[in-house]
């Protein structure tokens, strides 16, 4: 093993949405000394930065970590996928581009657990100072951010028709679904710019990498933080020329994401006293709720068989079309090679006396039997939805002390019967709006469930038969107070010193929407947190 001779002021471990962005802001005045550990590799591969590339990024291990749930009992028994981004920019290199920051309320109650500091009237200038939308800036956006938002550049026929319906079925239509208030459907923006991926690796880490005090090295995986009694002193890594470890004179950072933060952790000594030792790890701090509280959305998909060609299977399928696409893409930067992974969304109440929405849906204007597999070869589109604020939360158990061998990851989706009701509500929806007019005229048939699906315990079945994560968990490593709180307010690890987590892990709850907003939101606060606390 080699120590690196070099102690420096900061050590983030993990270079994702949060990591690069606690890269570029402590290393912004020059002061500091950053090093910056990233499991993946540099972020050459041209498909992340096309935005349709998730499909060729997504369950490829040059990209992605490629998890494995348990078997799930809601689910009926099944393991399911559970991509997590394993290169530079982490899972905003290969993510679904949706840029979606949730409600107000989701905020406000972060700030009613306890934690002060984090209400939506104090989070809101993060997400602004974050933001640069092209529609410019506002009392809630921001312009001139380092993260580019981007309207769609590839509407479509099938998606307007999509909106119309919905609007028909009696959703508002709207035109900015990150308001104070989150309610109707519209094209959804996104985090592009001019037609191209705008990770955190592009947005925050490459105008900071030249910087002399900030060093980043890919291929190194973290495997523990050091300690010295209850503080920590520094991270070991392994590259690919062996075990290495270096040394942070004032903190160490975990952005390891909602997976890699808890796991870490534990391996490390931080963590269930009871199930460290059944691992035969030193216990360096006992603390519960390292691994618990882990929430997911989980996306229920419906497909629908439709009698004219407007989908982007009928493109793919005409080799002039096909080849239309990618000249589209590679001299204007527009058509379907721009698409987010829905160009749209719609927030609905699936009970109209609800305060806020509860479910929020999403149209692809294509299909196959899975996501990510091949076009089915018939004009048809997919449609999902998932619950907004599930009340089931599963956890995450090492297998090993080994950090290389993946955790035991239980979501125990559908546990709760709120959620249960939540899809059998979202299904019906759905079907509202598929009955309604533009829709109804090109409509065929539905292929998944089908329409011999009728009943509450059917719907309910063939959600738990189909649905899969649509790759939002967080809340391994909660901020609170309570005693399952990993980290305080100031994202500090309770109980150890010179050690914060810094991602989605530390969410107490999931918000309503799309993470990766939240997160770079976490660690552009937690930048201003820890440059403020040297005062
Ligand atoms: C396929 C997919 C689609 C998604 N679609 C959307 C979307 O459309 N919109 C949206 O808002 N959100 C989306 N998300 C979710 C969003 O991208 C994540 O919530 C967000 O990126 C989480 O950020 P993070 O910093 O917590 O973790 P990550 O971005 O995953 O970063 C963690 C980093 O740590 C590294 N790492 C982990 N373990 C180790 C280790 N032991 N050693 C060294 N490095 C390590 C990883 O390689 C990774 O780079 C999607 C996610 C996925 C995976």
């Amino acid at each position: 093993m080699s120590d690196d001779e070099q102690i420096y002021d900061y050590i983030i471990a993990g270079a994702g949405s949060a990591g690069c962005v606690l890269a570029n802001r402590l290393s912004a005045n020059g002061r500091y000394t950053v090093l910056l550990l990233e499991a993946g590799t540099k972020d050459t591969n041209p498909w992340i930065h096309i935005p349709l590339g998730y499909f060729k990024t997504m369950h490829n291990p040059k990209t992605d970590w490629c998890y494995m749930t348990e078997p799930c009992e809601g689910l009926g028994g099944r393991s399911i996928q559970w991509p997590r981004g394993k290169v530079l920019g982490g899972s905003s290199s290969i993510n679904g581009l949706i840029y979606i920051r949730g409600q107000p309320e989701d905020y406000d109650h972060w700030r009613q657990l306890g934690n002060a500091g984090w209400a939506f009237k104090d989070v809101l200038p993060y997400f602004k100072k974050s933001e640069g939308n092209e529609r410019g800036s506002d009392d809630i956006h921001g312009g001139d951010g380092p993260l580019k938002v981007s309207d769609s550049r590839a509407q479509r026929e099938l998606c307007d028709m999509f909106i119309d319906a919905a609007v028909c079925a009696g959703i508002p239509r709207t035109n900015d679904l990150n308001g104070i208030v989150q309610d109707g459907v519209a094209y959804t923006q996104q985090t592009t710019h001019k037609g191209l991926r705008c990770s955190t690796a592009v947005a925050y880490l490459r105008p900071a990498q030249s910087r002399a005090n900030l060093s980043v090295v890919t291929r190194a995986h973290v495997e523990k933080v050091l300690f010295e009694g209850k503080r920590a002193t520094g991270i070991q890594y392994r590259t690919p020329s062996g075990m290495k470890r270096s040394r942070a004179g004032r903190e160490v950072i975990l952005a390891l994401g909602a997976i890699g933060s808890p796991q870490i952790l534990m391996t490390s000594g931080v963590g269930p006293a009871g199930h460290l030792r059944d691992h035969d790890i030193d216990i360096v701090h006992d603390l519960e709720g390292v691994g618990g509280n882990l929430q997911d959305h989980l996306q229920v998909r419906m497909v629908y068989r439709i009698n004219q060609p407007l989908s982007l299977n009928d493109d793919v399928r005409n080799p002039l079309r096909k080849a239309m696409m990618g000249v589209n893409w590679a001299l204007r930067r527009r058509g379907p090679l721009t698409f987010a992974a829905s160009p749209l969304s719609a927030f609905v109440k699936s009970d109209p006396k609800m305060a806020t929405t509860d479910l929020q849906f999403f149209m692809q204007p294509l299909s196959a039997d899975s996501p990510g597999e091949g076009l089915h070869k018939f004009s048809a589109f997919s449609t999902s939805f998932c619950q907004l604020r599930p009340e089931s939360a599963g956890h995450l158990e090492l297998k090993s002390a080994d950090p290389h061998v993946y955790p035991a990851i239980h979501p125990n989706y559908l546990a709760s019967e709120t959620d249960r009701q939540a899809v059998i509500a979202g299904m019906k929806i759905t079907r509202k709006i598929i009955a309604c007019e533009p829709l109804a005229s090109i409509m065929e048939e539905e292929l998944y469930p089908g329409e011999h699906i009728q009943s509450d315990e059917e719907l309910l079945e063939s959600g738990r038969e189909t649905s899969q994560t649509i790759y939002h968990p967080i809340g391994t490593c909660k901020m609170g107070s309570d005693a399952k709180a990993v980290v305080d307010q100031c994202l500090r690890v309770h109980g150890l010193k010179g050690l914060r987590v810094v991602d989605a892990s530390i969410m107490p709850t999931v918000p309503s929407g799309n993470t990766n907003a939240p997160t770079i939101m976490i660690a552009e606060k937690a930048s201003d947190i820890i440059l403020g606390d040297l005062g």
